[in-house]
């Protein structure tokens, strides 16, 4: 497994497999790997000549007072995770290096300070920058991301979409605990008393899904509901929304394809979650 630590050794990494007539298969991370990420390195191995798992805690997507600098680095165990997973190259640009110094920025405006975007209103032009400028280093035929934060899976496609960018952006079901709990690199920030509170996003969506199969179809009454179990579980809620799946526009009415997303704080800890209903 190669380890590329700068863009222009993964251009050149890239250019050369594609001379080769290889395609590439492209996973990026934040590193912290857990199953939720084997998940999506395993179905890229099956579907690509080469798998290239980027890993690079990306500072564009934090604001001031997030948990950038704390947030949960083990690069020796995350290369040996990917290299027991088959992962051709790890790309791991060092902090800063692959995100400083450049001007552009790019934006999806409206999607990107919809739910996650109104309470983080820089986040998602710190995820779209940062994915272009991957896309464009690894060469990737495919790239892989989670639906667990489907905000995001759901606005790199339309930057996909709307720039042309020669990559299918694949979308991977949420892996979650055996208790329901979505994994996540943030869960280990989790008390034992916060972990359980944690459950209710969880909890909160089956019973909008238990409504919906009883024939509710007022979002609002849905998302009433939601709102109840997360306070009684002593959350702070930031978000309870059914949306449109592509577009993320509000619904009102549930009568086509809909998604409920969560997010809430447990303790200092904000977490998220999301389905079809
Ligand atoms: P992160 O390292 O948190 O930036 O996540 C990297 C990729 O893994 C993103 O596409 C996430 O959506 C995906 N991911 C994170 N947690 C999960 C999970 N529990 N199930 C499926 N995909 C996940």
């Amino acid at each position: 497994m190669d380890i590329i630590r700068s863009a222009d050794s993964m251009a050149e990494w890239s250019r050369k497999a594609r001379l080769a007539g290889k395609t590439i298969g492209l996973v990026p991370t934040m590193g912290a790997l857990h199953q939720g990420h084997i998940s999506l390195i395993n179905k890229a191995r099956r579907e690509n000549d080469l798998l290239v798992v980027s890993i690079f805690v990306n500072p564009l997507q934090f604001a001031p007072g997030e948990d950038y600098a704390r947030y949960p680095r083990d690069e020796e165990r995350d290369l040996s995770i990917t290299g027991k997973a088959g992962a051709d190259a790890v790309f791991t640009p060092d902090a800063g290096s692959f995100s400083e110094g450049e001007k552009t920025i790019i934006s999806v405006p409206g999607m990107n300070k919809l739910l996650c975007g109104e309470s983080r209103p820089t986040h998602f032009d710190g995820v779209t920058t940062v994915v272009a400028k991957l896309f464009n280093v690894t060469g990737a035929n495919k790239a892989y991301f989670g639906e667990k934060d489907f905000q995001q899976l759901v606005i790199v496609k339309r930057m996909v979409s709307d720039l042309r960018i020669p990559v299918e952006v694949v979308g991977c079901p949420t892996i979650r605990e055996s208790d329901g709990l979505a994994m996540s690199s943030r869960n280990r920030y989790l008390d034992a008393d916060e972990r359980i509170r944690g459950l209710s996003l969880r909890s909160g969506i089956l019973e909008a899904q238990r409504m919906v199969k009883e024939g509710i179809r007022e979002a609002n009454k849905i998302e009433e509901s939601v709102k109840k179990i997360l306070n009684e579980a002593n959350l702070t809620i930031d978000y309870v929304s059914i949306c449109h799946p592509d577009t993320l526009n509000k619904i009102d009415h549930l009568d086509g394809p809909a998604r409920i997303l969560v997010a809430a704080k447990v303790g200092k800890t904000r977490l998220i979650d999301n389905d079809s209903v």
